[in-house]
């Protein structure tokens, strides 16, 4: 039976929910007076339900579909303003005990090298990463309890917040690590960690199953009651995605709202940010054999359906996507993505041989983190690496109530500017530097507050001056 407040996976996520929610769905695809009303909806920024979502990403009717998408843009602007925000993933281990079909790191494949960083490594990544000019990073490690316990990704950490090198810093670490124990979310909060993202993978519990014959992932319930726990353990901004290409997409949809919904109801705060991964191209993995992969169309209708249900929650692309995907998904709310990324053990301050990739998966787009800064400039972005709110305390529902209330777009733009401005006096190369410049100045006027727009004019200087790490 469903029950959005229930602890339990498979009533929240209730399988015959799902199904109904679709069959609805179906039935209404060409409702176009029902479509509208739940557009109109959707523009009061209050979200919409599992089944009116899925109405949406159903909707087959060419003058609604444009409409959805117009909504999704106008969202991603009122809220997301022309930011975007920067990151990168840390990969600390490539030891798993899981047998996940679709990921390279499974238990069964000997032949992909497998490595962890010990802490001097994890230096050696952290600064080459800083020299990239990142400021927010996202560890990711394979689920190993003899390899990589808590206690490593704790000291890890530790280690990455400690590193000032030059001008550098990693002033934000989000984890995505393996469901663990509430006891241990404990732990990863006591150790400042940003959001705890975790994939769901897959929400239709047969086919969970059968994507994870073996480890402790193959429990669908523990991995899917996993946020419960994290929030029990006092981690307020969670991360929530599915890998899309495992199940049929609109399954994928409609349970992951009902996910967001659950942990809203339960906790008072839903996700603060969801990620859209797709199935690619990996060692031992094929994504040809799995037939649920979904095109560019569907993708980014996805995305605007994602956009207009849940407005306040941020959205994260990787480098699994090409250029044009990218630049295609960002005008319908993408908030946050990553750049210059290396999704191998290592693999910032050494370039692996092809033949020896520890990689998860192959990048797509593989431009350098000051190609992308110039990239989303040139397309009309301010690229940001602010980490503001989750330093101020920011979090949880305290985030959400200021974004609701849309106090808080009078911190990022400023905040933007000035880690833009960071980035261009140590890390970017001139023409980057040139294009950036005159985009701060452009953009200065469109603080709203002149109080607040003085105080970032100082700011703006006394960076250049030297001073750092300033924000709102
Ligand atoms: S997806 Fe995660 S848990 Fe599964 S095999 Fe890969 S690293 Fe391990
Ligand atoms: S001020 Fe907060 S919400 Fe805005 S960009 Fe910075 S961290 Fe994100």
């Amino acid at each position: 039976m469903y029950n959005v407040k229930s602890p339990r996976a498979e009533e929240f996520i209730d399988h015959e929910e799902v199904l109904a929610s679709l069959k609805y769905a179906d039935e209404n695809k060409n409702n176009a007076a029902l479509i509208d009303s739940i557009i109109e909806k959707a523009k009061e920024l209050k979200g919409l339900s599992h089944r009116e979502a899925s109405v949406l990403l159903a909707c087959e009717l060419p003058e609604q579909t444009k409409k959805i998408y117009a909504l999704a843009e106008q969202i991603k602007k009122d809220f997301y303003g022309n930011r975007i925000v920067l990151f990168a993933p840390l990969y600390l281990s490539n030891y798993c005990v899981n047998g996940c079909v679709y990921c390279p790191y499974h238990h069964q494949n000997k032949h992909i090298p497998r490595k962890k960083l010990t802490q001097e490594e994890v230096r050696t990544e952290v600064i080459a990463l800083q020299d990239m000019g990142h400021k927010r990073l996202a560890l990711e490690t394979g689920e190993d309890p003899v390899n990589n316990p808590i206690e490593y990704v704790l000291e890890c950490i530790k280690t990455i917040y400690s590193i000032k090198h030059k001008n550098g810093a990693i002033r934000r670490v989000n984890v995505n690590i393996a469901a663990t124990t509430v006891e241990n979310y404990r732990k990863l909060k006591e150790a400042g960690i940003g959001t705890y993202i975790l994939f769901q993978e897959t929400y239709h519990k047969e086919n969970y199953e059968n994507l994870h014959p073996t480890g402790p992932k193959h429990n669908y319930a523990y991995h899917t009651e996993a946020m419960d726990r994290a929030m029990q353990g006092g981690i307020d901004d969670v991360g929530l995605g599915v890998l899309f290409g495992l199940s049929l997409y609109r399954y994928e949809f409609a349970a992951l709202l009902m996910h967001a919904e659950h942990l809203e109801a339960t906790f008072g705060v839903g996700p603060h940010t969801i990620s859209v991964p797709r199935i690619r191209r990996a060692d031992d993995i094929d994504p040809a054999a799995f037939d649920n992969s979904i095109d560019d169309d569907t993708f980014a209708k996805i995305v605007a359906c994602i956009r207009v249900s849940v407005p306040y929650t941020g959205m994260i692309v990787s480098t699994r996507e090409s250029k044009a995907t990218r630049e295609r998904v960002l005008h319908l709310g993408i908030s946050q993505i990553s750049g210059g990324s290396r999704t191998s053990v290592g693999g910032y301050a050494e370039e692996e041989p092809e033949d020896e990739s520890s990689a998860q998966f192959d990048v797509i787009d593989n431009r350098t983190l000051d190609q992308v800064m110039n990239w989303l400039m040139k397309i009309g972005y301010i690229p940001s690496f602010c980490t503001a709110c989750y330093r101020e305390g920011r979090t949880g529902d305290r985030f959400m109530s200021l974004c609701k209330s849309r106090k808080i777009l009078n911190c990022c733009h400023p905040n933007a500017l000035m880690t833009l401005k960071e980035y261009l006096m140590d890390y970017a190369k001139p023409e980057t530097k040139e294009i950036g410049e005159a985009l701060i100045q452009k953009e200065i006027d469109n603080v709203p507050s002149e109080k607040i727009r003085e105080i970032l004019k100082a700011r703006l200087k006394k960076i250049e001056e030297g001073e750092r790490d300033f924000r709102f």
